[in-house]
């Protein structure tokens, strides 16, 4: 019981975080990083992608029914996005605290749609929205192998410096 208890405590959260085209372009970059960084979570991954059309359909497949569908898929895919992994207590419900409401117009002043972006179309960031799809999305954008394991989290099995 004790051991469960352990292992799950070690499963730290993981949410997939990413800049769209519209955030690198406009150069927010590192003001979008410092502060997930700032906040105290912790950076596993990052890449800069270029998506095509068909894998941003991938990434949106819950919106495949909307009007927009389309337009987003041509817009995530039109230049570099970049993705990450961010880790932490909270992670994924925090996120999205720190990122704001969809539409820009109604997202608070201190978020980051909030403070940096004016319309739903171009709202500069991505935040998975539940464990789900956090999961789920961490696995379309990432090989396990790009994922940073945090050497305090690695099994006893580790080799010895010697
Ligand atoms: P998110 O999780 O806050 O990013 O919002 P959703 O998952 O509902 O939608 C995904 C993305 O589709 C949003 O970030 C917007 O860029 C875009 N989007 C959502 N609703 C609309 C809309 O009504 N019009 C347009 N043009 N884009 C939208
Ligand atoms: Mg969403």
């Amino acid at each position: 019981m004790i051991q469960e208890q352990e292992a799950h405590a070690a499963e730290m959260e993981r949410t997939f975080i990413a800049i769209k085209p519209d955030g690198v372009q406009r150069g927010l970059i590192s003001e979008i990083l410092s502060r997930f960084e700032r906040k105290g979570f912790k950076l596993v991954a990052i890449k800069i992608v270029v998506p095509s059309k068909d894998f941003a359909g991938k990434h949106y497949h819950d919106l495949k029914e909307r009007p927009f569908f389309s337009g987003l898929c041509d817009f995530l895919s039109s230049g570099p996005v970049v993705a990450m992994v961010w880790e932490g207590e909270g992670v994924i419900r925090y996120g999205r605290k720190l990122i704001g409401a969809t539409d820009p117009q109604k997202s608070v002043p201190g978020t980051i749609r909030g403070d940096l972006a004016v319309l739903v179309g171009r709202n500069i960031i991505h935040g998975s929205d539940g464990p789900e799809t956090a999961k789920d999305e961490i696995k379309l954008w990432f090989k396990q192998e790009e994922l940073y394991n945090s050497p305090s989290l690695a099994s006893s099995s580790s080799p010895s410096r010697n």
